[in-house]
């Protein structure tokens, strides 16, 4: 049997980078934001719902969703951003299943890369344990505004609608402490991926 690890952790806390070392040293990756992207792009599968719900207004000239103007109309109206939760968590959580399943037939370990992991109902049952990447929010802001140029109260306003740090590591099964160099957090991945190795054995 395959170990599905979830990897969480609030915005800029370094779940890409630790993905990254993840696929790195062999371990499949299956990325629930990337899976949500493609349902939204030109002929992806959520599309014809969030025409049905919201009209074709919400879709851009080359056929996908207008991230913009459905980003506008979820910050203002919480029933339209549950509208389209509701279209999308079920679509997300049933291609996350199926590639997982693919992933694990082939491997040991599978990494599900999912922000939302603690936070949707029903999917922490989905996996069999969860890493959480844990960072100080001052360096959270600092690396969030490094690289998106968003303002430090915007990243802070961000963070404080996620749940909360020390809620997110008393659930989780692993925490990497995310506060040292690039090469610490990949080292602490492949730690990770040691002991979870040798426990399977
Ligand atoms: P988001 O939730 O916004 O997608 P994330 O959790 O996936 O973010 P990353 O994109 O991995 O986080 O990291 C956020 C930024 O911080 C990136 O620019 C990344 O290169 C940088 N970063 C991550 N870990 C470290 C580190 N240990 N030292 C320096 N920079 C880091």
């Amino acid at each position: 049997m395959s170990c599905i690890l979830g990897l969480t952790g609030g915005i800029g806390s370094g779940k890409t980078t630790a993905a990254d070392a993840f696929r790195a040293l062999g371990v499949p990756v299956v990325d629930a934001d990337a899976i949500s992207r493609s349902l939204t792009a030109a002929g992806g599968a959520a599309l014809p719902e969030i025409v049905r719900v919201f009209g074709r207004a919400m879709i851009t000239p080359e056929g996908a969703l207008d991230r913009a103007r459905m980003r506008e109309a979820v910050f203002r109206d919480p029933d339209a951003r549950a509208r389209l939760e509701a279209i999308l968590h079920p679509l997300i959580a049933r291609m996350s299943e199926e590639e997982i399943r693919r992933a694990a037939a082939e491997h040991d370990l599978v990494v599900y890369d999912c922000p939302l992991l603690l936070e949707v109902p029903g999917l922490r049952e989905r996996v069999d344990a969860v890493l959480s990447i844990d960072v100080a929010e001052s360096l959270q802001v600092a690396r969030v505004m490094a690289r998106s140029g968003l303002t430090a109260e915007a990243v802070s306003r961000i963070a404080a609608a996620q749940l909360p740090r020390a809620e997110r590591i008393a659930r989780s099964d692993w925490v990497i402490f995310n506060g040292g160099t690039l090469e610490d957090l990949r080292e602490a991945v492949a730690d990770i991926v040691r002991r979870l190795a040798n426990a399977g054995r």
